[in-house]
């Protein structure tokens, strides 16, 4: 008998069996339980594609055979969304033609399991890919987020941009971005260290982040600047953002190893029209932070001089 609860936390994952007959899900379950992993069952194609978004499995359990809509179809769907296709999903089928794998892989899946189960087999497979996936997750992450403040990094960012531009192709919704720099930054590496310095850049990281809304996405797209994108937000909406931002961050003191630290950041504001290369929008957002620089620092600008 394998013991699974010494090879990964499985109590953190969710399975989710998708399977048209009773027997094989009870089946299943009995031996999935032995994982220690949470269950979730739907009992065809649709329930399945409703229910993954909510519950997020890290595993399916796919039965190939199900009326309506098979496996095979589940299973495309499930590849074409953002949101679902890193899920590796297993077929479960009675179906041994060399035929009916080709296709499962070809559909997405990382592996198959044939009936009748045989309860080690399963535990293994399972194991596998539970394990692999969870390394791909990590891996992932650590390629899209900068280390120190856990924010999205620069190359991220640019994908996310050019999402939002694409999305503006279709919808004609604008978007602002902000684009903020620590003023004076260096002086506070060499006031108080380059670990306070650190210190101040989780802290900003964590106030951008509180303050924005659950739509924006923000990035550390250098040493200490931020670039936020603020979807569906004229440069008035972006002013007023980072108005709010820039008096909270002068407002407060960030305390590191017993000693008070006061900064102040300037931001530069500027809007997608839908017409010029995206890059163009971040050239003139950091052309306009040079202003809010050249002008005093603490300061929002979204004009041009
Ligand atoms: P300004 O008001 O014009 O923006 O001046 P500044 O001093 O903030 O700007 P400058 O570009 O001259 O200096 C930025 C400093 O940020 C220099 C660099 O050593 C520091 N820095 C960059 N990345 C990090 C980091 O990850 N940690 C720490 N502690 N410092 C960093
Ligand atoms: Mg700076
Ligand atoms: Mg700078």
């Amino acid at each position: 008998m394998f013991h699974m609860e010494k090879w990964f936390p499985a109590d953190s994952m969710t399975i989710m069996i998708v399977d048209d007959t009773k027997e094989n899900i009870n089946v299943l379950r009995k031996t999935l339980t032995l994982v220690g992993a949470k269950i979730s069952v739907a009992l065809n194609g649709k329930m399945a594609l409703d229910l993954i978004p909510k519950l997020k499995p890290d595993l399916i359990l796919l039965d190939v055979m199900m009326p309506e809509m098979d496996g095979y179809e589940v299973c495309k769907r499930l590849k074409e969304d953002e949101e679902s296709k890193n899920i590796p999903v297993i077929f479960i089928t009675a179906k041994g033609d060399i035929e009916d794998v080709v296709k499962g892989f070809e559909a997405g899946a990382v592996d198959f399991i044939m009936k009748p189960f045989r309860q080690e087999e399963v535990l293994a497979r399972v194991r596998t890919h539970l394990t692999l996936s969870a390394a791909l997750k990590k891996l992932i992450q650590d390629s899209e987020t900068d280390p120190l403040t856990g924010l999205f990094n620069r190359r991220t960012f640019l994908k996310r941009i050019d999402n939002e531009a694409a999305r503006f192709k279709r919808s004609q919704k604008p978007f602002s971005i902000l684009f903020g720099d620590i003023d004076f930054f260096k002086k506070i590496n060499d006031t108080f260290g380059h670990a306070a310095g650190d210190a101040v850049l989780v802290s900003i990281s964590k106030l951008l982040d509180t303050e924005k809304r659950e739509i924006d996405q923000i990035s550390r797209w250098g040493g200490e600047e931020f670039l936020i994108l603020l979807p569906e937000t004229d440069i008035k909406g972006a002013v007023q953002l980072g108005n709010k931002i820039r008096e909270k961050i002068s407002a407060q003191s960030i305390m590191h190893e017993g000693k008070e630290i006061h900064v102040t950041m300037s931001f530069g504001v500027s809007k997608y029209n839908g017409e010029a290369p995206i890059d163009k929008t971040i050239d003139l957002a950091d052309k306009r932070l040079y202003l809010a620089k050249e002008s005093g620092r603490n300061k929002v600008v979204a004009e041009d001089a």
